[in-house]
């Protein structure tokens, strides 16, 4: 896994601009989302839909139970709200999402007219919304969808923190387990295999990542 350099300009990210109760509302529930999110094992992160007040699809983070790197939360909550309504354009739809988007759902979000995106805590790995690249703000791509961030910001950071400091800790008892095993009996180590011992996935982000870190 390589670390591309980023250093985002303080003031980059959209994470200015007031927050109504009916936003609160929406990012209490894409919360919700991931925590579902993460009682399935999968990278805790929630998408909620929302047209005024009403909910119209929730959504959150599992591409390695449906076996579908497509299924992000916000893909999942689009697919839902586009059937629903029975048309792929969602105009007049605000979705919340706990973390920033990567560039896939932002586009994903473009195509569908998405009115309004909010996201809680910036994701400085792959974030589409400044982080490491600001989709929204190509007038080339983007005509309808405005952009605000940081809303509850550390309670989606403080779940991804959670989340990836467990499964560091599961990796290295494994670790540990398997070398006890191997250590009393020399003869034994020749039947492990280094190649079983289960690495990290591909997704995890270093422990010294960024997004790991506090939000700013
Ligand atoms: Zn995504």
């Amino acid at each position: 896994m390589t670390d591309v350099p980023h250093h985002p300009a303080p003031g980059l990210l959209p994470l200015t601009g007031s927050f109504s109760p009916d936003d609160e509302a929406g990012m209490r529930l894409a919360l919700d989302q991931a925590l579902n999110a993460q009682l399935a094992g999968e990278v805790p992160v929630g998408a909620v839909l929302m047209r005024g007040q009403q909910v119209l699809a929730t959504g959150y983070n599992r591409p390695i139970t449906t076996h579908d790197p497509t299924a992000h939360a916000e893909i999942v909550a689009l697919r839902h709200a586009a059937q629903l309504l029975q048309n792929y354009r969602l105009p007049e739809c605000t979705l919340y999402v706990t973390l920033e988007p990567c560039a896939m759902c932002a586009m994903a979000m473009m195509h569908a007219r998405i009115g309004r995106v909010v996201f809680a805590t910036p994701d400085p790995k792959t974030g589409a919304a400044g982080s490491v690249l600001n989709l929204f703000a190509l007038a080339q791509l983007n005509h309808h969808t405005a952009l605000q961030g940081g809303l509850m910001a550390e309670p989606a950071a403080a779940l991804l923190r959670q989340f990836f400091a467990e499964r560091r800790a599961q990796h290295k008892a494994r670790r540990d387990a398997l070398r006890s095993l191997a250590a009393p009996a020399a003869d034994l180590t020749s039947t492990l295999d280094a190649s079983a011992i289960p690495a990290g996935e591909s997704t995890e982000l270093p422990a010294d990542h960024p997004a790991l870190e506090p939000p700013r």
